[in-house]
């Protein structure tokens, strides 16, 4: 039989709006949740997971059970992202003990961890660290390419490499914790752990108050460091425990392992997300329909705002558009004169050629109606001219003929 009693808390820290972690702590479960993304989805990746993680593993208080509500959760969020675009990228940490019963009937505590939250034991007043980081940097450590001290600064040190919510596929750590009765589990997420140093957490964690103070003076204290992130904490304190019939250590995952082809570092899994690209595919292809159409309009608009006055085969016309056209936009013939091009005078027989513009069609007219009564006025004193001349010379032989008679 195992029995612990616990307590929980968790706060917002100093510098985030808002708290995206999320805890929960019973007699049989307790549970961190660490939740990210943007507009309020890390919240609602934490919550799902607290909410689908109690109610399933209530329902099957066991090593697959958990795990199973785990993977429930882990689904569940992969799902409300893709219904609700805004929570696209949302995703979580999990780390939580379970009092999990086996084929013999012993209950005994099990750790299961996805992603950078923490489990600790603590003992004596000595601190144990349980878990491991599932980040960049941490996992380089274990790779051995960086030594513990130069993780502690890395810029990759947040740069998750498990969680929930980020693909379907998820590995989770499985671990039968041995504890004593009288032994601590501190559960946490990073904004306590950045916070304070292993002596602190031990101090704290350890000091023979009840429960609750302990946990409210590491929030405290986090904060006073600096608080800049959600800080959650959870304490357990073994009254009985159990050893489990079967120990577990080992790493449970949904496909087979990955199979290491060069160096290269780590894929940063909170931003390769290549199976949700959908809907920023089909946005990014609106937008580009959108942009494209409104090129075509503008330029459409360019091509048609002016008219000109030009000569069809002979016939003055009037066209709308640029005379050579814009792309594919070609001038379009609006109003045929009927008067002949030919008959102008020959200075706007030459402007003619190469085309008159216009900035309305009413002026076009005009304009076109002006030059052709140009041509006709001038015809007119041609002909008035002409008329007089004759009547001239008429007189002028009537005279002669005068004279020659006299
Ligand atoms: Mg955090």
């Amino acid at each position: 039989m195992t029995r612990w009693r616990y307590a929980a808390a968790t706060d917002t820290g100093v510098v985030r709006e808002t708290n995206q972690d999320a805890v929960f702590a019973d007699d049989i479960l307790a549970l961190v949740a660490d939740g990210m993304g943007g507009h309020a989805a890390g919240e609602v990746a934490a919550a799902i997971t607290i909410e689908l993680v109690r109610d399933e593993f209530h329902k099957r208080p066991t090593v697959e059970g958990l795990y199973m509500a785990i993977e429930a959760a882990n689904r569940a969020i992969l799902a409300n992202a893709g219904e609700h675009s805004e929570h696209f990228g949302m995703g979580t940490t999990a780390i939580a003990v379970g009092l999990t019963q086996d084929n013999d009937g012993v209950v005994s505590p099990t750790l299961f961890n996805v992603g950078d939250s923490r489990a600790y034991q603590v003992r004596d007043g000595a601190l144990r660290l349980l878990s491991e980081d599932h980040s960049v940097a941490e996992e380089w450590v274990r790779m051995g390419r960086l030594t513990p001290e130069e993780a502690k600064v890395h810029p990759r040190r947040h740069q998750l490499t498990r969680a929930l919510g980020i693909e379907e596929a998820l590995e989770i750590d499985v671990i039968s914790l041995n504890a004593l009765p009288g032994d601590r589990i501190l559960l946490c997420s990073d904004g306590l752990s950045n916070e304070l140093s292993n002596e602190e957490l031990a101090r704290m964690a350890s000091s023979p108050t009840p429960l609750k103070e302990s946990v409210d003076q590491l929030v405290a204290a986090a904060n006073h460091a600096g608080g800049r992130d959600n800080i959650s904490v959870i304490l357990l304190e073994f009254d009985e425990v159990s050893v489990a019939t079967t120990e577990i250590k080992r790493t449970v995952s949904t496909r087979p392992p990955p199979v290491v082809h060069s160096t290269r570092a780590v894929p940063a899994r909170r931003s390769a997300r290549p199976r949700r690209l959908t809907w920023r595919v089909w946005a990014s292809v609106m937008m580009l329909a959108i942009v494209v159409i409104g090129a075509v309009y503008v330029v459409k608009w360019y091509a048609y705002s002016t008219y000109y006055i030009g000569n069809d085969a002979g016939v003055i016309a009037v066209y709308q558009g640029q005379p050579n056209g814009v792309l594919w936009f070609k001038p379009k013939k609006v109003f045929d004169t009927d008067y002949p091009s030919s008959q102008l005078l020959p200075s706007d027989e030459r402007a003619l050629s190469s085309t008159i513009s216009a900035p309305t069609l009413n002026f076009a007219l005009k304009y076109a109606t002006h030059i052709r009564n140009l041509w006709r006025v001038h015809q007119h004193e041609l002909k008035v001219a002409s008329t007089t001349t004759t009547t001239l010379a008429g007189s002028s032989t009537t005279t002669t003929v005068k004279k020659a008679a006299g």
